[in-house]
């Protein structure tokens, strides 16, 4: 069986002793297994620090941006292989697999062209300067530059090829070196774009290291000027915000988290019309797409009482055409969920919900998945429940089912009950209003925002072009408050910012100038991005 490296200090070595299994979540066959025991940890950070900090901090923006562009084009190379073994360890089907494999591609790029936009700079001047004195001489100026310590990024198992991109970009267009570790059961993804990153577009030593499995005692290695951004569960990022070490250093933490993302449909948006028909299908792809398995998926449906039963009936017609099975066969269109816990938790899940509310499709019992072997595979099938009133099924406002599986409530078709209804959610990452009424979306946008991280305003104009708010733009901001995590990353240039000290100069205009002119400061607004950028990156 193939076991996996770690990839520190500059060289991959196996852990020892005991391993993890990596399985195929259709088949239930073990494919892969890791051990991070008896990696040097506390090595593999003074070596990022050491080494990789200064390599990059020494680039300028082009040059680390060329690196990523590298990279993006090493992983295209091998783009075929790295769907593969997403289909076979992720229970992705190609086209999930495709939506993790060329998210990561399409950020990377997104981040190279960034960095040459910004060119020779290495230091963002961020914002305009003010003046300070009674003269224009006493002058002050923000400016942000790389932090010199480490970033170590936690990802979840649901993107593995995604997430370690994601964050790597930004660490690494930011100057801050990497230390980057995916989720154990789904690592292999991550893992194989490891080696095409160290084989094809080699980064300077310590610019990028790869921890194999479990963390060990990574955490208790980091200090006041490193970063740790984490995307799982708010249960391990709570644990993870009351460690000591990382609470006594200071340690900068970023936390990417659940989220009961909403989709509102407006009382204008009537069956038949092509913002229903941009609902609908929004929704229906939210609940399948990655057999649910996305941070960003449609968890509540919110519809105005009198159509409620339309639109119970027409997402009942989507999901029935769903084939839910092993992805790597034919016609399969959903996938399994990744391990046999998350089966437990889904189907535990749908229970707590279904005390609130009725099943219209799906269900937690016993499910024989198309072309599954031998009963094997941790297949859950697309799950649609129905609340009585728009105050039932209080679980679905509480608790996230981390599969297919979502819960539509009616309401009055008032924006200010659609915005108390998302806002239950108390801090999502996404919410989504379908709509052609301005005056409507005028009214849950505001009501919504504060709680929200990004909010999709769909309408008949963009219906045939937004990919739809499940999927994560490299240009607008990904995170969210409250149960999200309170992270923020991504939104062009905003994403360098977790990686970077903001530092407020004051002294005489004159000098100021010299001095970051002669560093070369680029603008940190965001007037660099966009350009040829604009379409590059989207995660699908
Ligand atoms: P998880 O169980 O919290 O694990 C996430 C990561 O944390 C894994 O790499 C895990 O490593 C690591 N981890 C666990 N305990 C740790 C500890 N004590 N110290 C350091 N690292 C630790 O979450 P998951 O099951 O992978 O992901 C599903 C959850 O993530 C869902 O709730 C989903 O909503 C959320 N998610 C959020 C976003 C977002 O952007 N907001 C994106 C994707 C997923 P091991 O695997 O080695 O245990």
């Amino acid at each position: 069986m193939e076991r996996l490296e770690s990839y520190v200090a500059g060289a991959w070595s196996a852990g020892r002793g005991k391993s993890h299994e990596l399985v195929n979540p259709a088949t239930e066959e073990p494919i892969a297994e890791t051990s991070t025991e008896g990696i040097d940890l506390a090595a593999a950070v003074a070596f990022a620090r050491t080494e990789g900090g200064p390599a990059l901090r020494a680039l300028t923006f082009a040059e680390r941006g060329a690196l990523l562009r590298a990279m993006s084009r090493a992983a295209h190379a091998h783009r075929d292989a790295l769907l593969e073994v997403a289909i076979t360890n992720g229970g992705n089907t190609r086209s999930d697999a495709k939506f993790d494999v060329d998210g990561a591609i399409g950020t990377l790029a997104y981040y190279a062209d960034l960095g040459a936009q910004l060119g020779d700079a290495r230091l963002l001047v961020d914002g305009d300067g003010v003046q300070l004195g009674r003269s224009p001489r006493f002058f002050g100026q923000h400016i942000l530059v790389p932090r010199p310590g480490v970033a170590v990024h936690i990802n979840a198992f649901n993107f593995p090829a995604w997430g370690l991109a994601e964050k790597a970009a930004c660490a690494i267009l930011a100057g801050m070196p990497v230390i980057t570790k995916p989720a154990t059961s789904t690592a292999l993804v991550a893992y194989r774009l490891m080696k095409i990153f160290t084989e094809h577009a080699p980064l300077p030593r310590g610019a990028l290291s790869f921890v194999a499995g479990p963390p060990g005692d990574l955490l208790d290695h980091l200090g006041g000027d490193d970063v740790l951004a984490f995307t799982g569960s708010s249960a391990t990022g709570a644990a993870l915000r009351l460690l000591p070490g990382l609470a006594r250093e200071s340690v900068r933490l970023n936390v990417e988290a659940d989220s009961l993302n909403g989709a509102v449909l407006g009382p204008d948006a009537a069956p038949g019309s092509e913002t229903y028909a941009m609902f609908l299908r929004d929704v229906a792809r939210d609940m399948t797409q990655k057999a649910g398995q996305k941070c960003t998926a449609i968890r509540r449906i919110f519809a105005p009482a009198e159509v409620v039963a339309a639109v119970r009936d027409d997402l009942v017609e989507r999901l029935r055409e769903a084939r839910v099975g092993d992805p790597s066969q034919d016609g399969v269109t959903v996938g399994p969920l990744t391990t046999a816990d998350q089966r437990r938790g889904v189907r535990a899940g749908i229970e707590r919900l279904a005390a609130g509310a009725a099943v219209a499709i799906g269900g937690s019992g016993p499910f024989e998945a198309a072309s599954a072997r031998d009963g094997k595979g941790y297949f859950v099938p697309p799950t649609l429940l129905v609340a009585e009133g728009p105050d039932g099924a209080p679980a679905a406002h509480e608790h996230e089912v981390f599969g297919p599986v979502a819960t539509l409530f009616p309401y009055d078709g008032s924006a200010a009950r659609a915005a108390e209804l998302l806002c239950r959610g108390r801090g999502s990452l996404v919410c989504s209003v379908y709509s052609d009424d301005r005056a409507f979306a005028a009214e849950v946008l505001l009501g919504v925002a504060p709680y929200h991280g990004r909010v999709l305003l769909g309408s008949e104009k963009i219906a045939d072009q937004a990919p739809g708010p499940g999927t994560v733009l490299p240009q607008t901001v990904h995170g969210g408050p409250g149960r999200a995590g309170g992270g923020e990353e991504l939104g062009g240039l905003r994403g360098l910012h977790l990686y970077s000290q903001r530092t407020a100069v004051q002294g005489a205009r004159p000098i100021l100038e010299a001095i970051l002119g002669a560093r070369g400061g680029a603008r940190a607004d965001g007037a660099a991005a966009g350009g040829d950028a604009a379409d590059r990156g989207r995660r699908g």
